[in-house]
């Protein structure tokens, strides 16, 4: 097993499987954590982040997983018949790996190949915004690049009534999604919830823990120049919909889309079972690329527009009874 990707949930992720007694033969983190001494104050205010980062690393090395700073998988190798990437993939039995220079792009002649039979892929998370998108809470690009909803100092979003907490106003991990909804409840029950010195407490703590978080999508963020590592016809973009990233670029080159809504409707990414909650952020961002200009908002928001309930069985209901 090999764990690609940039992200402090690599760490947790590669120790519990080597822990579990999966082989693990590298962690390859494509951002760079010493990006995090840039911004000491953040680190300082999570103290108790740099102990879990150091407990994570000294089991790293106790079960020797290589961890390999500044390095990304460019490449799943499957059977002959079935490349990964294909629509048929009957197993992955190796991956080329390769080291990224500070814009991301690959280093040339760094490329080598490791076997493995299973690669496990992390670039994130994608919140959960149907119901707030529904009542027409306005967004924003967070700090890590996916959409989060603007709020103001006590969670209360665009929307009159209406207040977000944790994960829906920036990712930024469960100790902050719990202070940030002790902060929107006591703001929405008024007086009763928190005392004057508990809240000014738990704003502080707010403010330590969201300094940190972003310090964390500085130092772990998506590698500008990942596009260039894929190879447009055998990668799928949007696997529900099979949709490869040659089509994303024909929609733009081709068909003159200058947009992610319109390259959604021409080239089908984001169609499919998942509503492009896993395909949303890098069909999002190839559209920019090909159309040379900026992600924005607008292209995010193209595939973040999902049906908000979903659809549960009477027997999936009846067997929790
Ligand atoms: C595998 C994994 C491991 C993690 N490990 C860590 C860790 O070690 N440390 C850490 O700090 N963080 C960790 N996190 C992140 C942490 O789980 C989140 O930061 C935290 O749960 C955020 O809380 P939340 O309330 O914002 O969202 P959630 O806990 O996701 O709660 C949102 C809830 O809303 C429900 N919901 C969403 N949309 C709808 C809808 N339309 N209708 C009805 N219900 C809806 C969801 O089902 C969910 O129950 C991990 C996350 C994952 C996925």
């Amino acid at each position: 097993m090999s764990w690609p990707g940039p992200g402090r949930f690599l760490l947790p992720v590669a120790v519990g499987l080597a822990e579990a007694g999966v082989r693990v033969v590298g962690v390859f983190e494509a951002g760079d954590p010493r990006a995090y001494l840039s911004r000491p104050r953040a680190l300082t205010a999570a103290a108790g982040k740099l102990g879990e980062a150091a407990g994570y690393a000294a089991a790293l090395a106790r079960h020797r997983v290589p961890y390999n700073l500044r390095h990304a998988v460019v490449a799943a190798n499957g059977d002959a018949d079935s490349g990964l990437g294909g629509a048929s993939v009957a197993a992955v039995s190796s991956v080329d790996v390769a080291r990224l220079d500070a814009a991301g792009q690959v280093v040339v002649g760094t490329r080598r190949r490791i076997a493995c039979d299973a690669v496990a892929v992390g670039y994130g998370f994608t919140a959960n915004l149907e119901l707030a998108l529904l009542l027409g809470c306005a967004t924003r690009v967070g700090a890590d690049g996916g959409l989060a909803l603007v709020v103001g100092e006590d969670g209360r979003t665009t929307v009159p009534g209406v207040y977000a907490a944790g994960e829906v106003t920036g990712v930024g991990g469960a100790a902050l999604a719990v202070v940030e909804g002790e902060i929107a409840g006591s703001a929405v029950v008024g007086d009763a919830a928190l005392s004057p010195r508990d809240l000014a407490a738990a704003r502080r703590k707010r403010d330590r823990l969201r300094a940190f978080a972003d310090a964390m999508h500085a130092a772990h963020a998506v590698p500008t120049g990942w596009p260039s590592w894929i190879d447009d016809d055998d990668t799928l973009v949007c696997r529900c919909e099979e949709v490869s990233a040659a089509a994303i670029r024909a929609a733009v080159t081709d068909l003159g889309a200058s947009d992610a809504r319109s390259v959604k409707a021409l080239a089908r990414p984001g169609m499919g079972w998942c509503q492009g909650r896993v395909c949303g952020y890098a069909a999002a961002a190839l559209t920019a690329r090909h159309c040379d200009r900026p992600m924005t908002r607008d292209d995010l928001l193209a595939y973040a527009h999902r049906p908000f309930a979903t659809p549960v069985r009477l027997g999936d209901l009846a067997g929790d009874l």
